[in-house]
This record gives C-alpha cells, structure tokens and sequence, in this order.
C-alpha cells in the first residue's frame, strides 16, 4: 500500500485570515473596518502579501494559529504514526482503530522500507506476515477480540488518519520532519503535505520547509557530525560555525582583509587596465 497524502479542506481564505490576525494587532482600525477595506480592493492581494510576508520574518507566530489544513492521510505504517502522535499541540488526529476494525482472513496492509527490498529480504519479510496474519485469524476465531489479537501485529501494519492542523505546527511538524535527520517515512509524508499545501496556497505552502530552510532558520542546529552527514549540510551553515564566527568578531580576532581583498574592493587591475583607454 502507498502512502497517500490528500489536502481536504483549509480555511476559507488563508490569506485573509492571516492578514486579518495580523493587522488587527497593528491597525487603529477594528477587524470589521479591515474587513471591508480588503472587501472594496481599498487593501490589495498584494498588499496583504507584502504584509504577512514582513511579519513572517519576526516571531510572532500566534497569528498562524489562525489558518488551518485538514487532511486525509493512508497508507502510513504504525512506526510512522507512532512518530506523528508525539506532536502535542495544534494539531488533531483521528486514527484507524485496531480495535474497533479487525483484520478480514487475517489479511492486514503493511509497508516493506526500500532498504529491507534492497537487502533482499522483502520476501521473507513477507512470509513472516503471513504466519502473524495466520495466528492472528486463529485467534480471532478462537474469540480473542481484536484489541488483543492485534498484539500480534509489526510496526510495518498500515494505518490511516484523517487530521487538522493549523498553519503554525505544521510549520514546525516540517522543520522537524523534513530535516534529512528525520525517519524516511515521516519526511516523506510531511513532503506530501508540503506539496499538497503548495498547490492551494502556494504563497504559505512555500514556508513549509526544513528548520534549515532559507525561509526557516537558515541553518543548521543538529550536531556538527550530523550536519557533516547531511547530503545538503554544505549549503547551509552549523549554528556552532555562526557561534565561532561571532566570538571571534567580539573579541576583534578576525582576520583583517588582505592587501589582495582591498584590490578586489578597489578594481585595481581593472582601473590599471583601464588606463590606456
Ligand atoms: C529527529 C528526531 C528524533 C527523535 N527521536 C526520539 C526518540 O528517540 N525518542 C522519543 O521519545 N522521541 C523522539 N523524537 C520525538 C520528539 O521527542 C518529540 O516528541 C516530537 O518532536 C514532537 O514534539 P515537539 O515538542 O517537537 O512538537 P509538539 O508536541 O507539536 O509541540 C510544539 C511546540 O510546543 C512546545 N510544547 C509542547 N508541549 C509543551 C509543554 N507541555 N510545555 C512546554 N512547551 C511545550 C514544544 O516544545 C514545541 O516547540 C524525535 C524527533 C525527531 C524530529
């Protein structure tokens, strides 16, 4: 089974909706007046982009509660939802049971990783499932209830969610989880949702990015062995190489610009070059 990753329904016009949050707290005007104002075209589309933009570069964040994404999500093994619940806050989840839902023939979905297929392992994998699949009808004809037979099952058993989460966790469920530190799985279905989001609003889809990102933090706070091991660490700064950076300026120690550098700031060779002409 693959991992679908499905954008339902957001608020009615995010945009707005952030707009109207964040102007609210800036404005002598009242909602109602900002409202009308974006009504008549006396405050643009671009504007209202132009606004949030700026105030997505400071840490006000409430705002972003503000606007919300339902999604359906399938496909997904039990070791990713296991991940996915841990996020507390501004986010709602509903999962596929198994208690309420028991498996028909013992016949349950699951997800074999690219990496155990790579191994050469997926058929014996499979077989494996298959006994667990066999016991687990047992058990269930024998009476065990679902909620117990389900004992039996791997983290590989598919599950699926229907959730809603507003703007503002799903930007930090992405600056966790589309970080290259993050399990397989759970970056892929966060680049799901990512993607989802871009083809509605693509104007916030495009924040939803790794704390890295150039519209994130812009670089990168995991261990500096991490950071030397992530495929696209070399194109973003370690915070500890920012730190360094900044102690040495502090304390007058960094290398002053070289007679070399004060030629590239004055176009020495090009002014010499020049003269004949
Ligand atoms: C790469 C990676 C490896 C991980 N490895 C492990 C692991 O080995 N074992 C493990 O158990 N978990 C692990 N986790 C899960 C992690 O510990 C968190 O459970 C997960 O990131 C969700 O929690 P959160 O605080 O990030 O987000 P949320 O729960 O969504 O919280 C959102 C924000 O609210 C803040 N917040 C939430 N609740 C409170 C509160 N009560 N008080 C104050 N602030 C709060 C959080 O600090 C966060 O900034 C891992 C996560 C990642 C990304």
């Amino acid at each position: 089974m693959s991992i679908q990753v499905t954008l339902i329904s957001h608020s009615e016009d995010p945009m707005r909706s952030l707009y109207m949050a964040y102007r609210t707290c800036y404005s002598q005007l009242t909602p109602q007046q900002v409202l009308k104002r974006i009504g008549d075209d006396r405050i643009t589309d671009a504007e209202m982009k132009h606004f949030i933009e700026e105030r997505l570069k400071t840490g006000h964040a409430s705002p972003l509660e503000q606007v919300s994404f339902e999604f359906a999500i399938s496909g997904v093994s039990r070791a990713f939802s296991h991940q996915f619940v841990r996020h507390r806050v501004g986010i709602s989840f509903e999962q596929q049971s198994q208690r309420y839902v028991t498996y028909k023939d013992g016949e349950f979905p699951y997800t074999v990783p690219e990496t155990v297929r790579k191994a050469g392992l997926a058929d014996e994998m499979a077989g494996h499932f298959r006994e667990v699949g066999e016991l687990y009808e047992k058990m269930v004809a024998a009476g065990v209830p679902a909620e117990d037979a389900r004992f039996l099952l791997p983290n590989a058993t598919n599950t699926n969610f229907k959730i809603t989460v507003n703007f503002q966790a799903l930007l930090h469920i992405c600056d966790l989880r589309l970080c290259t530190r993050a399990q397989w799985e759970f970056r892929k279905v966060a680049a799901l949702m990512r993607s989802e989001v871009m083809k509605a609003v693509p104007e916030l889809g495009k924040y939803l990015q790794p704390k890295c990102g150039e519209l994130r933090m812009g670089y990168c706070d995991e261990s500096e062995k991490d950071w030397e091991a992530c495929p696209i660490g070399r194109v973003r700064p370690h915070k500890d190489a920012l730190f360094r950076l900044y102690d040495s300026y502090r304390k007058g120690e960094l290398a002053p610009l070289r007679a070399e550098d004060w030629d590239t700031i004055e176009e020495k060779e090009s002014a010499e070059a020049a003269e004949p002409y």
